[in-house]
């Protein structure tokens, strides 16, 4: 008698604490003019794949004006990986983004090198890089914005279509993401210029270089040597003009690139 009263009240426990979950920790999120899921994602602080895995859609999908998105509760956390042959924990914290250490002390591992194929790993606050990486591994620091302007050089009021960053003359520029190189060489005010296009229609472009390492119809993973910053085409003096284009139009960086 007793034993069935302790497993009622632990039932009643159960249904009541999954309530309250599921009404304080699901919100809905109206989808505003110019919201990103990388935007909301900072927004309410709640990784990008959660986001997308509680609305089953794409991590690139364009989201429409009005549209409802449920944005789950901050708990959902933890990314689970199986380990691949080949596969070190160097590379999965890379993938993760994450701290090797971190993986090691979540998963007790004592050597990363040896991973056992099959084991799953757990991912602490992993989210799996999708997004667009740094492509200069250098603190970014804006010089000029993504939008409308003066030219810094002819003075005329334009639209900047990408972000300029400080980068000394040389500095190492990586392919923000992966993808295949669409062009590679001179092209007017951006002088040598390499363009990326990667999956779901987004390309990015790296402009006003001193060298391109990379040819066309080339493959490049995310991080991938690039070429060198400089000061070719129409530009005031070194740094990297970067763009970030969905289906040929330019997109404010800021909305998938983080920066600190
Ligand atoms: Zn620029």
């Amino acid at each position: 008698m007793k034993r069935n009263l302790i497993l009622i009240f632990v039932a009643v426990s159960l249904v009541a604490l999954f309530g309250i979950e599921i009404n304080a920790d699901v919100q809905q999120h109206l989808v505003q003019k110019g919201d990103t899921l990388w935007g909301i994602s900072r927004k309410y602080k709640v990784p990008l794949k959660s986001i997308a895995q509680a609305n089953r859609i794409k991590l690139t999908k364009r989201l429409q004006i009005g549209e409802k998105l449920l944005i789950p509760g901050t708990s959902i956390q933890d990314a689970w990986y199986f380990v691949k042959a080949g596969d070190t924990l160097w590379n999965i914290a890379r993938h993760y983004n994450v701290d090797v250490r971190d993986l090691q002390t979540a998963n007790g591992i004592s050597s990363p090198r040896h991973l056992q194929i099959g084991a799953r790993i757990r991912i602490p606050n992993g989210e799996e890089l999708f997004a667009f990486a740094n492509p200069l591994r250098i603190p970014l620091v804006v010089t000029s914005k993504y939008g409308y302007r003066p030219h810094p050089v002819t003075g005329r009021y334009q639209m900047h279509e990408g972000i300029d960053f400080r980068a000394a003359m040389g500095t190492r520029v990586y392919a923000s993401r992966a993808g295949k190189v669409i062009f590679a060489g001179r092209k007017g005010g951006y002088g040598k210029v390499v363009g990326i296009e990667h999956e779901d229609d987004f390309t990015t472009w790296y402009g006003h270089l001193s060298r391109i390492r990379v040819k066309s119809g080339q493959w490049v993973s995310q991080g991938k040597l690039i070429g060198l910053s400089g000061n070719t085409g129409i530009s005031t003096g070194p740094h990297l003009h970067f763009e970030i284009r969905y289906k040929g139009r330019s997109e404010k960086p800021t909305q998938y690139l983080t920066i600190q």
